[in-house]
């Protein structure tokens, strides 16, 4: 699977912007860097964009990713730009992470700027980089399944396998990054950032009324891990605000009538969503066939449009 992009990197021009929303390119006036070659209007009366005709010499997308960044020639050229050099380091760092971790299989990458969390709870690490793989195997309504309890496990396990590679490889690069995948679940089922917290941060979904993260893309169908680090990174605008509506399939649908129904916002605490106590205590004797205690339920993931959206799009690709 490719990964979705959250920045898309073959849209981020040599200088280091990005020409997709622009509105004079929108509106027709410019053609975009990219798609002139270097030969937009802005440049006409030289010819070419000296950096864009550069980038493409020294064959890199971007200078970030030069090896002769960062030249004096960058700077005096884009003089209008003091951070210019602290842009493309984020953005080449962006590029690495995408770049070591394409054949994980992973579906979601997203970087999140964590500075306005209590520095205790994300470990004094300013950046956090959110992964998130998408279930091959969904949840039963009807009855809990073997299947997907292996589906559930599997994705964690890889996923924790991959957070503590890129936090390895992080620390390989003289950086600092701490993985979160050892991180484990108090008596009240919470762990000190959760994933679905970094996710909202690094703009990957929002919280929806069952206390998972939902996503456009695949909606409640993913897991999820991450990694801490003060590995500079261009982050994702985070997101701020439920898209579940009016919508109640989760809460009319759980068993263990453990979902409030209340909306999801900034300031929510997960006990305004969720009874956490009664989800586990019916994850548990739907689990009891089994003799498990874990993965036996997730019909809220099975019953939300957002994920139904997927599955039929993933049935219609068939
Ligand atoms: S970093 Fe300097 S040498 Fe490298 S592509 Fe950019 S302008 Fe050219
Ligand atoms: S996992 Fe099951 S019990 Fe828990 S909230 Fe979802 S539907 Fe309810
Ligand atoms: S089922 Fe509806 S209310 Fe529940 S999380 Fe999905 S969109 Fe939100």
């Amino acid at each position: 699977m490719n990964i979705m992009e959250m920045i898309d990197f073959t849209k981020i021009t040599a200088c280091g912007e990005c020409c997709a929303g622009c509105k004079k390119k929108e509106n027709g006036l410019c053609e975009g860097c990219i798609e002139s070659d270097g030969h937009c209007k802005e440049w006409a009366e030289s010819g070419q964009c000296p950096i864009h005709k550069c980038a493409r010499e020294h064959g890199v997308q971007f200078c970030g990713l030069c090896s002769k960044f960062p030249c004096g020639e960058l700077t005096k050229k884009i003089h209008w730009n003091p951070n210019i050099v602290e842009h493309l380091t984020k953005l080449a760092n962006g590029y690495w992470v995408k770049d070591i971790l394409k054949d994980k299989n992973l579906a979601l990458i997203g970087f999140a700027d964590l500075s306005e969390i209590d520095a205790d709870l994300r470990y004094g690490f300013k950046y956090g980089i959110c992964i998130a793989m998408v279930l091959e195997v969904f949840p039963s309504v009807a009855e809990p399944s073997m299947e997907y309890y292996n589906e559930y496990r599997r994705l964690n396990r890889e996923l924790r396998n991959i957070s503590n590679f890129l936090a390895d490889a992080i620390k390989e690069r003289g950086l600092n990054a701490y993985s979160l995948a050892g991180e484990r679940q108090n008596e009240d089922f919470r762990t000190q950032l959760p994933f679905k917290t970094l996710a909202t941060r690094a703009g990957v979904g929002w919280i929806g009324k069952s206390a998972a993260l939902i996503t456009k893309q695949f909606g409640n169908a993913i897991r999820l891990n991450g990694v801490l680090t003060d590995m500079p990174l261009e982050t994702e605008t985070p997101i701020n605000s439920s898209l579940c509506g009016d919508c109640e399939e989760c809460v009319k649908h759980c068993p263990g009538k453990a979902i409030t129904g209340n909306s999801w916002s900034i300031n929510a605490d997960r006990n305004d969503l969720l009874n956490a106590q009664e989800c586990k205590k019916t994850v548990i004797e739907r689990g009891k066939i089994f003799d498990l205690t874990e993965g036996t339920c997730g019909i809220c993931l099975t019953v939300c449009p957002w994920t139904k959206k997927y599955m039929n799009q993933k049935e219609n690709k068939k």
